[in-house]
C-alpha cells in the first residue's frame, strides 16, 4: 500500500473506531440505564383556546450517571438500533400508565389526557396490542386518556397491520394521534382510512405560519389548509412548537383546537406542572 493512503485510511479508521465505540459504550450504558431507572418521564401540557390544560405529552429524558442529562434525539435511535426501544417504550408506556391512574382523582388533573410517543419498532411488534392492554389492565389507568403519538413514516410498509392494531387498541378506548404532520409522506388515501382522533402539526409550520416574510402568506394558507383537512377528517388539530403569542393567535384564528409549546410551558417534571 502507498504510505500516504495508508496513514489517512488509519486515520479515519481510527476515527471510525473510536465513534462506534463510543456508540457502543452510549448502548450498553443506556441498557443498564433502563434497568437501573436512570430514565424518567417530564410532561408538557397541551391547552385549549383558553389556556386551560387539557392533557400533557410525556417525553422521556435520561439521567445518565457521568454525562448528565440527556435529551431524547440523543439516545432514542440508539435503542432503536439496538432493540432497547422495546424495554424503553414499554417502561415509558407504564410510568404514563401509572401517572393516570394516580391522576384520575386528582382535583386538577382527572380529566387530562396523557399522550405516549411510540416508536415504529413498537408499533410493529407483534404484542404491541398486548403489551399496551396489558399495562392499561395492571396498572387500571383509564384507557380512554391514554393518546399513542405516531409518525407517518411508521405507516410505510404494511399500513394495513398497523390500521388493525389500531383498531384493537381503539376499542378498547385508546386513542391516536398522526404525529409531525406535514413532514412526511403525506399519502391522502391512507390518511383518510386511519383510526386517528388527533392531527398534530409540525413545529415547523407553526413557526413559518407568522413570518413577515414574502413567503408568510402562502405559510399561513398551508397551515390553514393542514387545518382545514385535519377538522374535514373529523380530527382534533394540535399544534405543537407554539412559541410566541402572535403564534398563538394565529392559530386560535385558523380554527386550531389544541396548543403546545415553549410559550405555555416547557416540558418539565411532574411536581412542577401547573
Ligand atoms: P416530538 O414527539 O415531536 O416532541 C416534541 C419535541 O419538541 C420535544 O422535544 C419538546 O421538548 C419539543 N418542544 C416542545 N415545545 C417546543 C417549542 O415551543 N419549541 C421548540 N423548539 N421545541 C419544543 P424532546 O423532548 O427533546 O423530544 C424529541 C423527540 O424525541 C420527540 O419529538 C419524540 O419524537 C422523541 N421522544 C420523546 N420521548 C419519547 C418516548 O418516550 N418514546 C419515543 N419513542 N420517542 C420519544
Ligand atoms: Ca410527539
Ligand atoms: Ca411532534
Ligand atoms: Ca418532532
Amino acid at each position: 500500500a502507498k504510505d500516504s493512503g495508508r496513514n489517512t485510511s488509519v486515520f479515519f479508521d481510527a476515527d471510525l473506531e473510536a465513534r462506534l465505540n463510543s456508540r457502543l459504550e452510549l448502548q450498553r450504558d443506556l441498557h443498564r440505564g433502563i434497568i437501573n431507572n436512570e430514565l424518567e418521564l417530564f410532561y408538557q401540557t397541551k391547552v385549549n383556546c383558553q389556556k386551560t390544560c387539557v392533557g400533557v405529552e410525556a417525553l422521556v429524558r435520561w439521567f445518565h450517571p457521568t454525562k448528565g442529562m440527556i435529551n431524547p434525539a440523543n439516545f432514542i435511535y440508539i435503542a432503536e438500533q439496538s432493540g432497547d426501544i422495546i424495554l424503553l417504550g414499554n417502561w415509558v408506556l407504564r410510568t404514563a400508565c401509572e401517572k393516570l391512574l394516580e391522576w384520575a382523582d386528582h382535583p386538577e388533573r382527572a380529566d387530562w389526557t396523557m399522550s405516549v410517543n411510540v416508536s415504529v419498532k413498537q408499533l410493529k411488534a407483534d404484542n404491541f396490542v398486548e403489551e399496551v392492554s396489558r399495562c392499561l389492565n395492571e396498572t387500571g389507568a383509564p384507557p380512554n386518556k391514554l393518546i399513542l403519538e405516531i409518525t407517518e413514516s411508521m405507516l410505510l410498509g404494511n399500513t394495513e397491520a398497523v390500521i388493525v392494531k389500531m383498531q384493537q387498541l381503539r376499542n378498547i378506548g385508546v386513542r391516536f394521534a398522526l404525529d409531525d404532520f406535514g413532514t412526511g409522506y403525506s399519502n391522502l388515501s391512507y390518511l383518510q382510512r386511519l383510526p386517528l382522533d388527533q392531527l398534530k402539526i409540525d413545529r415547523s409550520f407553526v413557526s413559518t405560519n407568522t413570518d413577515h416574510e414574502n413567503s408568510g402568506l402562502a405559510q399561513a394558507q398551508l397551515t390553514q389548509s393542514i387545518i382545514s383537512l385535519g377538522h374535514t377528517l373529523g380530527l382534533i388539530v394540535v399544534a405543537e412548537g407554539v412559541e410566541t403569542e402572535a403564534q398563538f393567535h394565529a392559530l386560535i384564528k385558523q380554527g386550531c383546537d389544541i396548543f403546545q409549546g415553549y410559550y405555555f410551558n416547557r416540558p418539565v417534571r411532574e411536581g412542577e406542572l401547573p
